[in-house]
C-alpha cells in the first residue's frame, strides 16, 4: 500500500514538471477549418421529409449504383452516412438490426476527452495520446453544439481521500481544462470535505479530505445515433434498418484489379434477398468488425479484441440530479462511476475481455461486482440494496490492433481505417464522442481509394442534427402552452426530439382531463407518451424492441416498467403498422425475452430464486394468514381470479394484462400460479433487499386489512343488533 503511495507520489511529481514542458503544446489551438459562412450554412435546415422505410429499401433494390453503400447503423456507421451525404456522395446504409442496437446505445453516455488519457500522455511526453485528447475535447464540444437537445455538461466528482492527492488531481484537471481551451466546457474546481458532502450528500464522508468536480458532457446515446442517421436521411441518403450484409460483391476494375463492388443484402424483415452496386464499401461494424473482413478475404487476420462493459441503473435518489462521481483509478486499478442519466443512476466499472455476440447479456456476477463497489462510495446510511437494480445490460467495446502497422499484437489507443487490397474500407474502434472525426477520416480515405466524385470537402464540424434548428433550452414552455402538455412531459419531448418536438406534439390524443389536454402516459412513472410510438414509426422503429429500447429509454431505465408498457406500446404499433394478433403476440414474446435476457430481469430474478427463506416464526405464520386469506378456497395456490378479486375488494379494478404482470413478479417456476414457498421466498427478498417492491405483497398486506375492517365491522352490527358474538358461539 505505502509503495503504491509513493508510486503515485512520484507520478504526482513527475505529473507536475512534465506538466510544464508540455504546456506549450497544451495551449495550442487546433486551427479552425471552417469560415463564417460555412457555419453559417451548417446551421440550414435540409428539406427533405422522411421517406418510409418502404421508399428506403425500393430504392435501395432499384438504385443502379451508389458511390458509398456503409454497413453498421451505429455511431461510427451513422457519422460515415452523414458525412458522405454533405459531401455529394450518393450514400447508402444498412443496418441489420435497429440503429444504434449493437454498442452504440450501450455506453456510459459521457461525451468525454479522456481525463486518463491526459494523464498518461504528460507522463509520458506522448505527442499521440496528447492529440488523441486534444480530438476527443474538439469532438465534445461539437456534440454539445450540433445536438444540443441530446447533449447537456455533466459536473463529475473525483473524491479524494489522501491529502497528497489534492493538487495531484488538482493540477491534472486544470490540464483538461487548458488542453480543452475554448472548447472547455465549464472550468473545474476545488471542494472541500464539507462543501462536497453538501453537493454529493450520499458520498462517504468519513476518509473523505476533499473533491475535485470537472466537466465532461452527458448524451442520449440511442436517440443521438437515430438523429445522425435521420439528419443523414434529410441531406438525401438512404438508410435503412433491419437489412443485413450476406455478402461482399467483388468485380474488376478498370485495371484488372480484384475490388469490392458491392454486397448481398437481406431484409430481416421480409426474408427479401437481393444485390446492391457501390463504387466503395465502408464496413463500420464495431465489434463485427471481422465478419466483414473475413467476407472480403477469408484468410485475414482478426484484429478485434471485444470487451464488455456492464451497467447497472438504480433509482435517482443513489445520486444527486446534476452531479456524477467518478474514482478513476480505485485501490484496485479500476475505474468505477455512478452518473446521473434520465432521472435515475448509471453505475458501471471497467471492461472484461468477452466473445463478440449480438446479444450481449449481464451476468450476476457482473452486478454483485459493481453494487460491492457502489457501497465503497457511499454513506452508511444509503443500504445498497440488489432489489433496486431496475436495469442491467452489456455492451462491447471494439478494441482493435492495427492492420496498417507491422505489430499486430498491441491493441490501438485510437480508432483506425484500413483499406484492403480489394478497397474495403474498414473503420474501426474509437469512441462515441470521436464520431464525427472517425467518418471524417474514413470518408477522406474512401474518396481517396476508390475515387469518388465527392463535390465537397467535409461538412460536419459544426453541422446541426435532427432536431437542433429551432431547439432552445425554453422551447418546452410552448409545448405547455401551445399543446396542453404537462411540464414534465413537454420537457422530456424537447430534449428527445428538439423542434421536432411540436411534431410529436401534433400526435398526441386527448387525455379526456382539464389538463393536461393531451398525451397519455404509456407508464405513470416515466414521461413517455402514446404520440411517442406514432412517431417513432416514422423514425423507422419496426419492432416493439426498437420502440421501447431505443425510441423510449424505458427498457435501458426500468425493465419492468418496460415489460408493464409493451402492451400499450404494441397496441399503438399495430395500428400503425397493420399488425395481425398473431404478429402482435410475436412482438410481446421478442420483446419480452429482450427484457429478460438482455435488459438484466432474468438475473434480477434469479438473484431472487437463490435466496434462501429467513423469515422468523412470527413473520412465516403473519405471510400464511395473509396467503389464506387471498386463497379462499384452500386450494393451496393463489390463481389469476384470487389476485383480481383481492384487487376488487378494495376498489382497484384491474386489466387482464395488469393482473399477468402481478403475477408474473412472483411466480417464479412459471406455472400460471402463487404457491405458499413463492410468496415466502419474495416476502424474504424484501427483508434482505434483494427485491425492493412487490404489488403482491402489497396486495396481501392490504387484503389482510379488509379481512380485518370486515371482521370489525361484523362484530359492531352483531353487537349494535342487540346480539353478541358469544350468544352466537
Ligand atoms: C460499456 C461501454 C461504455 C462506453 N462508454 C462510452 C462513453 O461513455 N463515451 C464514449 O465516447 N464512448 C463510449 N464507449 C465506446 C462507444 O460506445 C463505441 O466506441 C461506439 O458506440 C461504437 O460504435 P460503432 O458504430 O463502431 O459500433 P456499434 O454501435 O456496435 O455498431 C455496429 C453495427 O453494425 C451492425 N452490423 C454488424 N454486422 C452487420 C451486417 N452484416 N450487416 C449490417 N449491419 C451489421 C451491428 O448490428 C451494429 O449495430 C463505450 C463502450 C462500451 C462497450
Amino acid at each position: 500500500m505505502a509503495s503504491a503511495h509513493l508510486r503515485r507520489v512520484a507520478a504526482g511529481t513527475a505529473f507536475l514538471g512534465a506538466g510544464a514542458l508540455a504546456a506549450s503544446w497544451l495551449t495550442s489551438e487546433a486551427p479552425s477549418r471552417v469560415s463564417a459562412a460555412e457555419i453559417s450554412g451548417k446551421k440550414l435546415r435540409a428539406k427533405r421529409t422522411l421517406p418510409p422505410r418502404d421508399e428506403q429499401i425500393k430504392s435501395l433494390q432499384t438504385e443502379d449504383e451508389f458511390d458509398v453503400l456503409i454497413i453498421g447503423g451505429g455511431a461510427t456507421g451513422a457519422g460515415c452516412a452523414l458525412d458522405s451525404v454533405t459531401r455529394g456522395l450518393k450514400t447508402a446504409l444498412v443496418e441489420l438490426d435497429d440503429f444504434a442496437s449493437g454498442t452504440s446505445s450501450r455506453s456510459t453516455k459521457l461525451i468525454h476527452g479522456g481525463v486518463r488519457y491526459l494523464q498518461k500522455a504528460i507522463f509520458n511526453l506522448d505527442i499521440d495520446q496528447y492529440r488523441m485528447v486534444k480530438e476527443a475535447l474538439h469532438e465534445r464540444t461539437n456534440m454539445l453544439e450540433s445536438a444540443p437537445h441530446l447533449t447537456h455538461p455533466l459536473p463529475i466528482m473525483l473524491p479524494v481521500y489522501t491529502w497528497w492527492q489534492i493538487p495531484y488531481y488538482w493540477v491534472g484537471i486544470k490540464m483538461y481544462d487548458l488542453v480543452a481551451g475554448s472548447k472547455s466546457v465549464k472550468s473545474s474546481y476545488y471542494l472541500s470535505k464539507k462543501d462536497a458532502l453538501e453537493l454529493f450528500p450520499m458520498l462517504r464522508g468519513d476518509k473523505l479530505c476533499g473533491a475535485i468536480v470537472y466537466y465532461d458532457g452527458q448524451q442520449d446515446d440511442a436517440r443521438m445515433c437515430l438523429a445522425i442517421a435521420l439528419t443523414a436521411t434529410r441531406h438525401g441518403a438512404t438508410v435503412a434498418n433491419h437489412v443485413r450484409v450476406t455478402k461482399l460483391i467483388h468485380g474488376q476494375d478498370a485495371t484488372g484489379k480484384r475490388v469490392v463492388q458491392g454486397a448481398s443484402l437481406r431484409d430481416e424483415l421480409t426474408g427479401k434477398e437481393w444485390d446492391v452496386k457501390a463504387k466503395c464499401v465502408i464496413n463500420a461494424t464495431g465489434p463485427f468488425t471481422d465478419s466483414i473482413r473475413k467476407m472480403d478475404d477469408q484468410k485475414v487476420k482478426e484484429i478485434c479484441c471485444p470487451s464488455s462493459g456492464v451497467h447497472i441503473v438504480l433509482p435517482g435518489y443513489y445520486s444527486p440530479d446534476q452531479m456524477g462521481l467518478l474514482d478513476p483509478d480505485t485501490s484496485d486499478g479500476r475505474v468505477i462511476f455512478f452518473l446521473p442519466w434520465q432521472r435515475q443512476t448509471i453505475a458501471g466499472t471497467t471492461d472484461r475481455l468477452c466473445d463478440v455476440t449480438h446479444d450481449p447479456k449481464p451476468t450476476e456476477d457482473e452486478i454483485e461486482f459493481i453494487l460491492g463497489e457502489v457501497k465503497n462510495y457511499l454513506n452508511p446510511d444509503v443500504e445498497v440494496r440488489r432489489g433496486d437494480v431496475l436495469s442491467a445490460w452489456s455492451g462491447i467495446r471494439p478494441l482493435v490492433s492495427d492492420p496498417n502497422k507491422e505489430d499486430t499484437q498491441s491493441l490501438a489507443r485510437n480508432h483506425i481505417v484500413h483499406v484492403s487490397d480489394s478497397n474495403l474500407v474498414t473503420i474501426a474502434g474509437g469512441k462515441w464522442t470521436t464520431y464525427r472525426a472517425m467518418a471524417e477520416h474514413t470518408i477522406d480515405a474512401a474518396v481517396k481509394a476508390c475515387k469518388l466524385p465527392a463535390t465537397k470537402e467535409c461538412q460536419t464540424d459544426g453541422l446541426l442534427i435532427e432536431g437542433a434548428h429551432g431547439w432552445t433550452p425554453t422551447m418546452y414552455i410552448r409545448l405547455v402552452q401551445d399543446f396542453g402538455l404537462e411540464c414534465e412531459v413537454a420537457q422530456h419531448l424537447s430534449m428527445s426530439y428538439g423542434d421536432r418536438a411540436f411534431a410529436v406534439a401534433k400526435l398526441a390524443s386527448l387525455t379526456g382531463k382539464r389538463f393536461p389536454i393531451i398525451g397519455k402516459r404509456i407508464h405513470p412513472e416515466f414521461p413517455y407518451i402514446d404520440a411517442e410510438i406514432r412517431y417513432g414509426v416514422r423514425e423507422y422503429a419496426c419492432t416493439a424492441i426498437d420502440m421501447i429500447a431505443r425510441r423510449l429509454r424505458l427498457a435501458f431505465l426500468n425493465n419492468q416498467a418496460a415489460q408493464e408498457a409493451l402492451p400499450t406500446v404494441i397496441d399503438i404499433m399495430a395500428e400503425e403498422l397493420k399488425w395481425s394478433e398473431k404478429e402482435k403476440k410475436v412482438q410481446y414474446e421478442k420483446a419480452t425475452a429482450f427484457l429478460a435476457e438482455q435488459m438484466g430481469q432474468q438475473v434480477n430474478r434469479a438473484s431472487r430464486e437463490k435466496m434462501s427463506i429467513n423469515l422468523s416464526k412470527d413473520e412465516m405464520q403473519l405471510y400464511i394468514k395473509r396467503f389464506q386469506m387471498i386463497d379462499k378456497e384452500h386450494k393451496g395456490y393463489v390463481s389469476i381470479n384470487d389476485i383480481r378479486r383481492s384487487m376488487k375488494s378494495f376498489g382497484e379494478d384491474v386489466s387482464g394484462e395488469e393482473l399477468h404482470e402481478i403475477l408474473k413478479e412472483i411466480d417464479t417456476n412459471m406455472n400460471g400460479q402463487v404457491e405458499l414457498d413463492e410468496y415466502l421466498q419474495m416476502m424474504s427478498a424484501i427483508k434482505s433487499g434483494a427485491v425492493a417492491y412487490s404489488r403482491f405483497a402489497r396486495m396481501a398486506e392490504m387484503q389482510e386489512a379488509v379481512v380485518e375492517k370486515e371482521g370489525l365491522m361484523k362484530k359492531v352490527s352483531v353487537e349494535r343488533s342487540g346480539g353478541g358474538e358469544h350468544y352466537l358461539q
